[in-house]
């Protein structure tokens, strides 16, 4: 980034740069849980959740890539080996072991939610100092509460198939 784009976020530069090196750490995770979670499912409406599952993996994908490119913006450097992923994370790794449906669901609703977490924070840091990772930060959140939302509706129009409701 030229030197005027880079003067105004000032001081906090560096602070900024390792947020956005955890979250993109993070966004990686992500994205593997949901494409690897989409190969290995089982279970009921397995075609709702695949189809779900494959969506949300690119969307993780996406958001990795507005922030490196953020990242690079800002004069920081990006994680460069998946080994700093586990380092860095936020909210980890949870390996689909249990393929069922429910399970799998479970889980990413989970990382969901640290990520919304993650991310409310990051919205908050950069509020009084960077308006463009703001920006971007404000639209992988609204990908992130539609993603819990999406996840949670699948589990809810399970559990009330099964209730005969
Ligand atoms: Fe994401
Ligand atoms: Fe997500
Ligand atoms: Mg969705």
């Amino acid at each position: 980034m030229g030197t005027k784009g880079k003067e105004i976020v000032g001081s906090k530069a560096e602070e900024l740069v390792e947020m956005l090196n955890k979250a993109l750490s993070d966004e990686w995770l992500a994205y593997y849980q949901y494409w690897v979670g989409s190969k290995v499912v089982s279970g009921p409406m397995k075609g709702e959740v695949i189809a779900e599952l494959t969506e949300h993996a690119a969307d993780e994908l996406r958001h990795a890539e507005l922030l490196v490119t953020r990242i690079m913006q800002l004069g920081g450097k990006p994680v460069l080996s998946p080994e700093e992923w586990y380092k860095m994370t936020n909210c980890g790794y949870d390996a689909p072991e249990n393929p069922y449906v429910k399970n799998i669901l479970e889980q990413n609703i989970k990382g969901e939610q640290c990520a919304i977490e993650v991310y409310s924070k990051l919205l908050e840091f950069t509020s009084k100092f960077d308006l463009i990772t703001h920006g971007i930060v404000l639209e992988i959140l609204k990908d992130e509460v539609e993603h819990e939302d999406d996840l949670q509706a699948i589990l809810e129009d399970m559990q009330s198939m099964r209730s005969g409701g």
